[in-house]
């Protein structure tokens, strides 16, 4: 019975999986947990952000006060679907004209800025080893695209005034419909694709479970010729250089209707934007983090770039457009410190990860050498790698000290909004089951993937994200 199941999930290559070596990339087998929660997720995430924008656009951002009309009978779903802008056309070339000038840039524009900014790394770089034995290619020119982007932006609302700066949130809902256009075709392109012409079937997987297959991916790496990165190019942009500008959209919209732009809205612009920039600056490190070295192509990344993305990472703008709150002195400082504090955390221990194995442990962290645990795994190809688990500086403290260092930032985007509505705090509690889930899924690859040397660093490391607590 396992051996035909297993037989059917060989898929594309051809090869059942006895004749593979076991690989330690994401899982064969689905449980019927994750089952649910695959199925859970494909029918509500939709449904979510649609209730939360629609909130703000109807209900002033209230999350109680549509549940309670519909509970009282004083509304009904038909009509709250009614009042819902649909889609329009102005929208969807609003929309073409973006994704397609972000494919151009990132096809079309070699990168350059990595030859004038010192210390910033651009151009062809290496990603991670595959599952499958792989090391793929990549051209990074993210920082140079999102600089583009933005100086156009601004060359607009200062002197050609070809669009007013409003124009994202003006068109926020019929442009959402277009998101999910664009969402549901590309995973369903990647998941067609990965029977058909995989790009490289060896780091292929299939479950056997349809559901499972077309949320969490087959392909790997999908690629349309020898540049286009599916993952690269959707988390990054339309995504991520998406996140700026539409922050930018609702401070000019306070602007417009208040006369002014209130100190939250400032701090959550600059602290999202750190945050951003960070993202480019470093996106030859995020060749080497989870989203590209273990997770498939599927709706879950399709989708959630292009959807759940820019709509639910950018709730506190939307909110600060219907609840302009200027915060007090001391409010904005604990927010703006909390920010930083949490983003100085989150870049060091990613740093000091990527400097340690750029350099293969011979660098100084925290003023001495680091200290290490030799391991070694092997990929599907059937060889033997070794590699090093840092038992100093920030990973010796926790596991994932990055991942405390951005929830703390994520808090302060949420704090920078007050108290008065629960919407804005959505993302702290999205980021926290993200990042604790993710947590436990790479300690659960780690696992496998290292064996008996993974135990001897979480026994020299006990805790994951707080010292003394988790
Ligand atoms: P990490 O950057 O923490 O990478 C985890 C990997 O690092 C492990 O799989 C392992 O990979 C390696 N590793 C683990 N422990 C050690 C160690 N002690 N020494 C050296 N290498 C080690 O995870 P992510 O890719 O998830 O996160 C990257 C950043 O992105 C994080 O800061 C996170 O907060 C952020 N993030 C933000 C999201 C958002 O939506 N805003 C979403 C997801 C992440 P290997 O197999 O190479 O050994």
């Amino acid at each position: 019975m396992e051996a035909s199941r297993r037989r059917t999930r060989n898929g594309a290559n051809g090869k059942t999986s006895e004749q593979q070596p076991a690989q330690w990339g994401r899982a064969w087998e689905v449980d019927w947990f994750s089952l649910i929660s695959v199925i859970g997720l494909l029918c509500f995430a939709p449904f979510i952000v649609f209730y939360f924008v629609m909130a703000c656009d109807q209900y002033q951002c209230s999350v109680s006060q549509p549940l309670l009309d519909l509970f009282r009978g004083d509304t009904t779903l038909l009509s709250i679907w009614a009042r819902a802008p649909s889609f329009t056309w102005s929208a969807a070339k609003i929309y073409t004209i973006w994704v397609a000038f972000q494919l151009f840039l990132y096809m079309c524009v070699p990168d350059v800025t990595h030859k004038f900014i010192p210390g910033y790394v651009g151009g062809v770089q290496d990603g991670a080893r595959t599952p499958a034995g792989l090391i793929n290619k990549y051209e990074i020119n993210g920082l140079q695209c999102w600089l583009i982007t933005h100086a156009l932006w601004y060359a607009n609302a200062q002197h050609f005034h070809w669009f007013p700066p409003t124009i994202i949130f003006d068109h926020w809902i019929p442009l959402m419909w277009c998101a999910n256009i664009l969402g549901y075709a590309v995973s369903s392109f990647a998941f067609i694709k990965a029977y058909l012409f995989p790009t490289n079937s060896e780091d292929c997987k299939f479950t056997g479970n349809v559901f499972y297959n077309y949320m969490m991916g087959i392909e790997f790496n999908p690629r349309v010729g020898k540049w286009f990165d599916f993952k690269l190019f959707f988390n990054g942009r339309p995504g991520i250089v998406a996140w700026t500008l539409i922050n930018l959209s609702y401070m000019a919209k306070q602007q417009e209707l208040y006369g002014h732009v209130t100190n939250s809205m400032v701090l959550v612009n600059v602290l999202q934007a750190i945050y951003v920039l960070d993202f480019f600056w470093n996106e030859a490190w995020y060749l080497k983090t989870i989203d590209i070295c273990h997770d498939h192509f599927g709706w879950y990344l399709g989708w959630g770039d292009c959807v759940w993305l820019p709509y639910l990472y950018t709730l506190q703008g939307l909110y600060l457009v219907y609840h302009p709150v200027q915060l007090s002195t001391p409010h904005a400082l604990a927010v703006l410190l909390l920010g930083l504090v949490g983003y100085y955390i989150f870049r060091s221990t990613n740093h000091q990860k990527d400097l340690f194995r750029r350099t293969e442990g011979s660098c100084s962290i925290w003023g001495r050498k680091p200290v290490y645990i030799e391991c070694s795994y092997r990929s599907a190809d059937g060889g033997v790698h070794r590699s090093k688990l840092m038992t100093s500086g920030f990973w010796g403290v926790a596991r994932h000290l990055n991942y405390t260092g951005d929830l703390m930032g994520s808090l302060a985007y949420c704090a920078a909004c007050g108290f008065g509505h629960v919407l804005p705090y959505f993302y702290i509690v999205y980021m926290t089951i993200l990042l604790v889930h993710r947590c436990v899924r790479d300690e659960h690859r780690c696992g496998s993937k290292y064996g008996k040397d993974w135990k001897r660093y979480t026994d020299a490391v006990p805790y994951r994200l707080v010292p003394g607590l988790f």
